[in-house]
């Protein structure tokens, strides 16, 4: 089976599988034990702590490990809702994961306001720096880069943005961790991670705060992690997820990136030249060297490409997971200006660093396939 889903989720790469043998082997104990094997497990931890702020550029104490983003970012907006002034607005990308677009509205409700973005599926950095200084702007919400589009935020301008304006700015980096170096997202007041996203295990992550303030934890009944994050600690997890990390920041190092980014492009290319009508998600803007968002020539035939493309053996995904399945078009595409019968043409194909130039020229040839049967089934 061809896997071009990895923006949903990614294989366990072989170096964060070994590092949960191991984990799961030697630290035997809670952390918060008051015993030596307690001791040894915390001990791993915060030497995992401080290689994640290593890598972000912050403080080890920043860093609280949490379940997931979907937990992170819900722990951000739960934060923000106990801290904020009780007239204070919060500004959320237009195209951020419902898990940011529906922790904000549960939190703040009518205090969220939506970020527009351009037609490119970059957020307007204008409408936002003239609308900042006219509201009381408690935070910034604005990914790193999408989940759907792959399509690249400016995320260094809105911190610097909120940083004239005494706004918190929250990113949620889910998809370019792993994929793009993690140095410098340390600046941002709050850093959403997720280690199935590039290559360790599901059911762990992290948030990066500010330790400087009292955060106040959305999970209670614990002092786990400060007080900031209740819950036995996911020890192994943990250290997989950072042998995952590890692993990405070496390829990328390598300059590994460049050939894959090449790969893709060709491959967008070719669906141009082969497929009259289909069209490129954010041709225009900066985008994942992962991530292709195709609009599909025919009408209101998504579910049938995903079908039979699956029958082919590619795996593929009309948009982002937790989204597809549901009838509403994505309001990420909505966001950017598509029509919903446009968006409802929309097929996500994400790459992962074991995935192959050959891989992509048979994902290629299944296109062509499928796209033969389709047109053979509407001539009879
Ligand atoms: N944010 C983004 C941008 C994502 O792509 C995802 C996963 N689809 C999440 C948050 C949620 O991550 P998790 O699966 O770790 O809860």
């Amino acid at each position: 089976m061809l896997y071009f889903d990895h923006n949903a989720t990614t294989p366990l790469c072989p170096e964060a599988k070994q590092a949960w043998l191991e984990a799961v082997e030697q630290f035997i104990g809670n952390p918060s034990s008051p015993h030596r094997l307690g001791a040894r497990a915390d001990a791993a931890l915060q030497e995992a702590r401080g290689r994640l702020a290593g890598f972000l550029g912050c403080d080890a104490l920043d860093i609280v490990w949490t379940s997931g983003a979907t937990e992170s970012n819900n722990a951000v907006f739960r934060h923000l809702a106990a801290v904020l002034g009780a007239d204070a607005e919060v500004f959320v990308s237009a195209i951020e994961h419902p898990s940011t677009m529906v922790a904000a509205t549960r939190w703040l409700g009518k205090r969220v306001r939506h970020v527009p973005v351009e037609r490119s599926g970059v957020v307007s950095l204008d409408w936002l720096g003239a609308e900042l200084p006219k509201h009381r702007a408690g935070a910034v919400a604005l990914m790193a880069a999408n989940n759907e589009t792959g399509v690249l935020q400016p995320w260094r301008e809105a911190l610097a943005l909120c940083r004239r304006h005494g706004a918190a700015f929250v990113c949620d980096a889910t998809q370019w961790i792993g994929k793009l170096p993690t140095k410098g997202l340390g600046a941002c007041d709050f850093v959403s991670g997720s280690a199935h996203k590039f290559g360790g295990p599901r059911g762990v992550g992290f948030l990066k705060c500010p330790s400087r303030v009292n955060v106040m934890p959305l999970i209670v009944g614990g002092r786990q992690e400060e007080g900031r994050r209740a819950g036995t600690e996911n020890v192994a997890g943990v250290l997989s997820m950072m042998a995952a990390l590890a692993a990405r920041e070496s390829a990328l190092v390598a300059g590994e990136r460049k050939a894959r980014c090449g790969w893709k492009e060709e491959f967008e290319q070719t669906l141009l030249d082969e497929l009259p009508g289909a069209e490129i998600v954010g041709a225009g803007a900066e985008r994942l060297w992962n991530t292709v968002s195709a609009l599909m020539p025919e009408a209101d035939c998504r579910q049938r490409w995903v079908v039979k493309l699956d029958k082919a053996g590619c795996a593929v995904s009309t948009g982002s997971a937790c989204a597809s399945g549901e009838e509403k078009p994505s309001h990420v595409l909505a966001a950017m200006g598509f029509t919903p019968e446009e968006a409802g043409r929309a097929l996500r194909l994400s790459s992962g660093w074991e995935t192959t130039r050959e891989d992509w020229a048979r994902l290629l040839g299944s296109l062509r396939k499928v796209r033969d049967t389709m047109l053979e089934t509407t001539k009879l």
